[in-house]
């Protein structure tokens, strides 16, 4: 399947182990660092490509330093980036992750992330692709207002479309969000946003509350795993036993599973089970990209859990 993915593209910056957190007025040190593609669009989009897909990339970044970080390490990953505009006038996004042991601190720029709008999208990006996918809903202001219209375009052109929420800074889960949904195939809440979308702690009856009769919502619930109503029914399937080194992306490389999986038109549970095999095989090295599964290996994976 031909993926065309729409959305944020900036680098992390992890300082990795503090010795004491950050206060105002000093200095701290930490262990290590090390620079990584960001952003849950990009990620996603790497994941669909190391499952042997072809992807290609709509984006903004800047012309600094940063953005040729992530378009070099799009490239190396196999994802077109033939249409990702490079922007004179907008600095490329940025997160700082500060991490320990028990939590991380995240600090985040925007730059480019908020001035990328639809129209910044060529038309002839969607050419030969089957699905649009776009992550980070609440996040890319600019381009939420076009979502709707963006996936209405994709539609009327034989795509399928799929959205991740991505968590809402302001907390108000508004947004246009239940408009968007009527021209959204997919949606991919993990638990917390689904808790601030649904209104309930039940996740089955969030999944009921949003249900628009048209959109299969997905609930990514972490290690608990991921539950899906299907035509009215809950369907669950269960987390793959690992040992994370870093959640990091887990939910980006989910959706990149599923959606491999149910644009062949494989049923419901096994998009579900795909998605899980590739949500726990992401979490086995640090940052988004680097433990992401291949085709063999969450094949593999579901073999030796589940059998065939
Ligand atoms: P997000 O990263 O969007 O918050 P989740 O944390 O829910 O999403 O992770 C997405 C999926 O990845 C989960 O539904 C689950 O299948 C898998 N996953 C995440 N964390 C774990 C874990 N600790 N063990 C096994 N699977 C996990």
């Amino acid at each position: 399947m031909r993926f065309l993915v729409v959305g944020e593209l900036n680098p992390d910056l992890i300082l990795c182990d503090y010795r004491s957190f950050p206060v105002l007025g000093q200095e701290v040190l930490v262990e290590d660092l090390e620079l990584m593609l960001g952003s849950a669009s990009a990620i996603c989009a790497v994941g669909l490509a190391r499952l042997g897909n072809t992807v290609r990339m709509a984006s903004k970044v800047g012309t600094d330093q940063w953005g040729d970080f992530c378009v070099h390490a799009l490239t190396d990953a196999g994802v077109d980036t033939s249409f990702v505009k490079r922007d004179p006038r907008s600095k490329t996004g940025l997160t700082v992750s500060i991490t320990g042991p028990k939590d991380r601190a995240l600090v985040t720029y925007l730059g480019a992330i908020a001035t990328f709008h639809a129209a910044d999208v060529d038309a002839r990006a969607a050419d030969g692709c089957g699905h649009l996918h776009v992550s980070s809903y609440f996040l890319q202001q600019g381009l939420q207002q076009d979502c709707r219209a963006l996936f209405a375009a994709a539609h009327a052109r034989g795509l399928t479309t799929s959205l991740d929420p991505g968590f809402d800074p302001s907390e108000k889960w508004a947004g246009g969000l239940r408009e968007t949904l009527g021209e959204t195939d997919v949606f991919f809440p993990n638990e917390v946003e689904l808790r601030g979308l649904g209104g309930s702690q039940d996740p089955v009856e969030c999944l009921r509350r949003l249900d628009n009769g048209h959109t299969l919502i997905v609930a990514k619930l972490g290690a608990a795993g991921c539950t899906a109503l299907d035509r009215g029914n809950p369907v669950h399937v269960p987390a793959f036993p690992v040992k994370p080194v870093d959640t990091t992306g887990a939910g980006d490389s989910f959706n990149a599973g599923f959606l491999h999986a149910w644009t062949q038109g494989m049923p419901v549970q096994e998009s579900l089970r795909f998605g899980a095999a590739c949500g726990a095989l992401s979490t086995r090295a640090m940052g988004g990209t680097g433990g992401q599964a291949s085709l063999e290996e969450a094949e593999a994976m579901i073999h030796a859990t589940v059998g065939n």
